[in-house]
């Protein structure tokens, strides 16, 4: 029995005041107050068994960009959200979407061998039976081709695979590559292979990497049993992200898209994702050089290079068809400042069943809803418009956020204030990257959520477990107030927010503990999810009451909680990073060339195969990181001016004036014109690499044409990070001017 025995005290007790609840960056001591308690009120909501049921309604069949499940899910999307009160509706584009007609890849010589192509369902799991339904194992935008050739093994295939088959002798001109999935996205592969010459690329999981190397495979344990295959996009993201036929404007239906033979994002040459099952003959029939020992494998063969007598074709048609995409769009109308947007999202739509990526993402949004849902009820206002979003075909290459950005860029542009993306969700550590302008913000929501394992909050186990790492990192976490959020790349759907848009923006998940090898395959499931991943939901919970707070926050405050201090020692680190890597390149070329001019360069060791004759190296001219160290002493001082600033103004109305400036400042990083060959990216200190894929190149004019060797554009690059950089900086100071009133 619970005891209470405060009808006893006397009223004079009652009153001493209850604890001060902490303050909120943005809001009054006032404001701060009603804040905690909606939130409060909010956490108490999600609820597990919410989550269960919208996983197994949405993961019940296959439901791909242009499948009929797909559209089922998104109408009962619309009905449910409708359902709780808010107001939800479905926008419509047009997109290209090849799907296969002809998968044929055979080995014709030494011996002949005809690959599978198929993943085949596994005892105890319904959902891996849906034949009829499940889109084929392929990768999304090659080109149709049928070619033979003698096949090459290049490891990851990314390029210093081929500097390092070059030393070798080793040219893939002509030649089939096979890589291993890994060391890139994958839409980097077939590029780089292209340009070195090959006609056709087969992209395989090894073993080693999600397969038994890692654990039990599917269905006893989580990882990539030996038929599995991981389909996805291979279009050329870097070059610009969404429907290939309409770079830079909204597919919206009708809309004339490019002929395919101007497509620039389809691939040079056919490519095809194959299961170890299938790669195995294939590998053990190389001959060539035995491999260096990092590009080993877990497969039970000594890894060779080849090229030999192994001869392979590769034959691929795609019906190149555009499909209905179905993006699923929320609106909660703010009251002062229903002009700002907050914004949402998940994408909806999964390679086949999709139960991890990303409908365990999309089930914790829509317990945000059901919680907005019933604080709306019961009287919460938010000040700001809230934008929730479902995407359809972000597997094809982020394309329903793309097409939706592209649209209402104008609009986004003057009224968002935050993008936050999930994606998929798993147990153990709260992921945080975004812009470093939300650094403060988001570490303030982590301090308030608690984690479901440990009973620490969520942001106390992300510590721990950054000093358990070691290494810089662990000095940080211990003396740095706030835990470092990383830079973004791409690979979600941020992209089109944060690098075409400039609007500042935060991807959110849980991860870390336990992996698996069903990602884009068909036992991406109900049944894997809840036997291996988040089985009980808590951390489907604890990603609802993260993003939820977060949204409350940046939808409530009178002042956005942006804080700069972070943003400007983050960039003073690139600067530095910069001119560490022209540093290196310099020793290295030099170093190079007086080997050379001593003669004792040897490119190798081994007296077998032909050598190419070592060239000179360009030695690196020194640049002038003069504007780039200026502008960031600017950005410092008005950072430092602004955050004691905002520490100390009255905050007990909205303050709009200094918010109309500060929305400006992300978007000051962006550039009308974009970065050198790839004007659709326009955020000057943050895109995916154009030979990393998904990983993040941070100030990437400067740094790409530092690692290329354009030594003119590096300079100019410096100067234009440099004009973006004092531009914010004016905006900050600005802002800050607009507070002392
Ligand atoms: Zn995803």
């Amino acid at each position: 029995m619970k005891t209470s025995l405060t009808w006893l005290l006397p009223a004079v007790l009652l009153a001493v005041p209850v604890q001060e609840p902490a303050p909120i960056r943005g809001f009054s001591a006032e404001g701060a107050r009603a804040q905690r308690t909606w939130e409060a009120r909010f956490q108490s909501i999600p609820s597990t068994d919410s989550l269960r049921s919208y996983l197994r309604t949405l993961a019940a069949r296959p439901q791909h960009l242009g499948s009929p499940y797909g559209k089922t899910n998104a109408e009962w999307l619309v009905r449910t959200f409708a359902s709780w009160g808010l107001d939800a509706r479905i926008e419509t584009f047009e997109v290209l979407f090849p799907t296969p007609k002809e998968r044929l890849l055979e080995m014709v010589a030494p011996t002949r061998f005809v690959a599978k192509l198929r993943e085949p369902p596994v005892p105890g799991d319904k959902s891996s039976t849906q034949t009829t339904e499940q889109l084929p194992t392929y990768n999304a935008y090659s080109i149709d081709g049928d070619v033979t050739g003698p096949l090459v093994f290049v490891n990851y295939g990314v390029p210093a695979d081929y500097e390092e088959l070059a030393r070798r002798g080793i040219s893939v001109k002509g030649a089939i590559v096979i890589a291993k999935y890994g060391g890139s996205w994958r839409g980097i592969k077939p590029k780089v292979a292209a340009e070195h010459g090959a006609i056709g690329c087969l992209i395989y999981s090894d073993p080693a990497d999600d397969g038994y190397g890692q654990g039990d495979v599917y269905p006893k344990g989580p990882y990539r049993p030996s038929d599995g295959v991981q389909r996805g996009s291979v279009a050329d993201m870097p070059l610009y992200p969404g429907d290939p036929g309409t770079p830079g404007v909204g597919a919206v239906p009708g809309t004339r898209a490019l002929p395919l033979d101007q497509t620039e994002t389809l691939t040079k040459i056919p490519v095809l994702p194959i299961s170890y099952g299938d790669a195995l003959p294939l590998l053990s029939a190389l001959d060539g050089d035995v491999v260096p020992p990092s590009w080993r494998g877990g497969l039970p063969i000594t890894y060779k290079t080849g090229p030999g007598a192994a001869q392979v074709r590769l034959k691929l048609a795609f019906d190149w068809k555009r499909v209905p995409l179905y993006n699923v769009m929320v609106t909660i109308p703010g009251t002062d400042a229903a002009g700002e947007w907050v914004l949402r999202g998940n994408h909806r739509d999964g390679w086949v069943n999709g139960a991890e990526d990303p409908l365990s993402g999309l089930i914790a949004e829509m317990e945000e809803l059901r919680a907005f849902s019933v604080l709306l009820k019961e009287g919460w206002k938010p000040r700001r418009t809230i934008v929730y979003a479902a995407w359809d075909g972000e597997e094809q290459g982020l394309l329903g956020s793309t097409e939706y950005v592209e649209t209402h860029r104008e609009e986004l542009v003057a009224k968002a204030v935050m993008y936050l993306n999930t994606d998929s969700n798993g147990r153990g550590f709260l992921g945080m990257g975004g812009s470093h302008l939300l650094e403060r913000f988001i570490n303030d929501v982590a301090r308030d959520v608690t984690d479901p394992e440990t009973g620490l909050s969520v942001w106390k186990r992300l510590q721990l477990g950054t000093i358990a790492e070691g290494g810089r990192a662990r000095a940080e976490a211990r003396g740095r107030p706030d835990l470092r959020i990383s830079a973004l790349g791409s690979g979600s759907d941020f992209t089109p927010f944060l690098q075409h848009a400039g609007i500042a923006s935060l991807n959110l998940g849980f991860g870390g503990e336990g992996g698996d090898g069903i990602y884009h395959s068909i036992y991406d499931n109900f049944e894997h999810f809840t036997r291996f991943n988040d089985t009980n939901f808590v951390y489907g919970r604890a990603l609802a009451q993260t993003v939820g707070i977060a949204v409350m926050r940046m939808a409530g405050a009178t002042l956005l909680p942006y804080q700069f201090g972070a943003m400007a020692d983050t960039y003073g680190g690139y600067v530095d990073e910069l001119k560490t890597l022209l540093g290196a390149r310099r020793d290295q070329a030099i170093e190079r060339n007086r080997q050379l001019d001593e003669g004792v360069f040897r490119a190798t060791n081994d007296p077998r195969s032909p050598r190419r004759a070592p060239e000179r190296a360009d030695v690196p001219p020194h640049l002038n990181f003069a504007p780039l160290d200026n502008a960031v002493t600017a950005l410092r001082a008005a950072a430092e001016r602004y955050d004691g600033a905002a520490g100390t103004a009255r905050l007990d109305q909205i303050r709009a004036e200094a918010n109309g400036l500060l929305i400006r400042v992300e978007r000051a990083l962006a550039s009308p014109t974009g970065l050198p060959r790839r004007p659709w990216y326009r955020h000057l200190i943050y895109a995916p690499g154009f030979y990393t894929g998904y990983g993040v190149k941070t100030m990437p004019g400067a740094r790409e044409a530092i690692e290329q060797g354009y030594w003119a554009e590096a300079d100019r690059e410096i100067g234009r990070i440099s004009e973006r950089l004092m531009a914010a900086a004016e905006l900050i100071d600005q802002a800050r001017a607009t507070l002392a009133r």
